[in-house]
């Protein structure tokens, strides 16, 4: 498990030296007040770090959910393997570390004042705001996305109610049924979650509708882990998936609800189940606060996550803009952890250490085949960056045995990540 105690957690801190003359920032508390917004994986884990460094910081979470619903292993939900409620989780472990939780919307940031503002009509002062609201799915980029296509498609690209829907639907298909998903323009949640999604769906209609299909309509032309989906779906799953890629007629550019289709500049797809990934931007309260630049993402500063729009905001979690580094929850945990301790220096008076950004992915093909990609970000002109010849994939050919394995790897995963953001 990466869980840091106080004392490693402090020890990191120390390496950044005094500021010059830097003054302390905590206003009214003692040592400075934190709001996080949003208690997903990005700002659990910042809140819980922050907290353990300094105990003396005033630490309030925001998240408008009482219940989180994991995005990650959701698509093992869609597919009959798990359920939902094994997903499930809360803040109750931050209330009892002495972290303020509240339970509501945040409806508007005022960075001059630095203070924050809930649809129950509370008011926030912060020193240090961590925001990581997570994504915002941008139906309004599709031609016909209108109101009822998130029950007629189900994106299940958040985690909770859409996941079964999209699992009843599933299970309603006849069989010799199609089934679709659709992959959106890149940067998006999770980018080999679409294939997964296609890849398992493949696994639950191969023992109950096997004469079903999948289809894979994309906005790329290529896909994370390329080599190994390819490779699984010919040796589990042989004729059941097709992969249609952009340059090939893949980019969606209509949805029809009523006809229930999805239409590319080629062809006409209808089908009995659809599952309508539209193109994402970041959370709404950051479009709204202006920390958003034409990407539809957050620029930061690569070294702190602070925003480069304002100042005292860090972005943490996917709302970030970060080049070519995944939107992942493992990233989301490293911004956190990131963030935490470039707030908890700056609180101090000192300078932020400089940071790495690893991140882990795991892919379940079947519940015993499982296969991973791996890989290290820097700041790097401006921008987190890939670091050259550190992304590691899983070989192809592997024996069934590694396949298993990996896949136990994957579950081990989830528990980590989970207990460090939640438990
Ligand atoms: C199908 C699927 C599979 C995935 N599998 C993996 C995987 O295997 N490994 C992996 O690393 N990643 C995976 N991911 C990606 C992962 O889920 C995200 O990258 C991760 O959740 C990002 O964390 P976050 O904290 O940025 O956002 P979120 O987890 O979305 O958290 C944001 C939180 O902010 C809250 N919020 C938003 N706005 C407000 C507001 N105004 N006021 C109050 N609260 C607010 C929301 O309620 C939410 O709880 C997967 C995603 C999907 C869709």
């Amino acid at each position: 498990m990466i869980q840091w105690n106080r004392r490693e957690f402090l020890g990191a801190l120390g390496a950044g030296a005094l500021l010059s003359g830097a003054p302390l920032i905590a206003r009214g508390a003692a040592k400075g007040r934190v709001v996080v917004v949003g208690g997903g994986f990005g700002g659990a884990i910042a809140a819980r770090y922050i907290k353990m460094a300094d105990p003396g910081i005033a630490v309030t979470i925001i998240e408008r959910s009482r219940e989180y619903f994991s995005c990650p292993f959701s698509n093992k939900v869609v597919a009959g393997i798990m359920e939902l409620d094994s997903l499930k989780y809360d803040l109750k472990a931050h209330a009892a570390r002495g972290i303020q939780v509240v339970y509501d919307d945040v409806v508007a940031i005022d960075p001059a004042k630095r203070s924050v503002a809930t649809a129950g009509g509370k008011q926030l002062a912060y020193d240090r705001l961590i925001l990581a609201p997570g994504v915002e799915l941008d139906y309004a980029a599709v031609e016909g996305a209108t109101a009822g296509v998130e029950t007629a498609m189900p994106h299940a690209w958040k985690a909770g109610e859409q996941t079964l829907l999209l699992r009843r639907q599933i299970e309603a298909m006849k069989d010799g049924g199609l089934f679709i998903v659709t992959v959106p323009k890149r940067p998006y949640r999770c980018p080999p979650g679409p294939y997964e999604r296609a890849t398992l769906v493949a696994h639950y209609l191969k023992q109950h509708k096997p004469k079903s299909k999948v289809v894979i309509l994309d906005d790329d032309n290529t896909m994370p882990k390329q080599p190994l989906f390819l490779e699984c779906w010919s040796k589990l799953y042989p004729g059941m998936i097709e992969w249609v890629t952009g340059n090939n007629g893949g980019k969606v550019e209509r949805v029809d609800i009523k006809k229930h289709m999805v239409a590319t500049s080629d062809a006409d797809f209808p089908a009995d189940v659809i599952s309508f990934v539209p193109p994402q931007k970041a959370g709404a309260i950051a479009q709204k606060t202006g920390l958003t630049d034409n990407s539809g993402w957050c620029p930061v500063d690569p070294f702190t996550l602070e925003s480069t729009r304002h100042k005292h905001i860090h972005i943490v979690g996917d709302a970030a803009y970060t080049d070519g580094v995944p939107k992942s929850a493992h990233i989301a945990g490293a911004m956190g952890r990131t963030a935490a301790r470039a707030v908890v220096a700056l609180l101090e008076g000192k300078s932020p250490p400089s940071p790495q950004y690893v991140n882990t992915c795991y892919t379940l093909a079947a519940p015993d085949y499982g296969f991973s990609i791996a890989g290290l970000y820097v700041p790097k002109n401006g921008v987190i960056t890939t670091l050259p010849n550190s992304v590691t994939v899983s070989p192809t050919g592997a024996s069934q045995y590694v396949r298993r394995t990996e896949a136990e790897f994957a579950y081990g995963w989830l528990r980590n990540i989970a207990a460090e953001a939640f438990l």
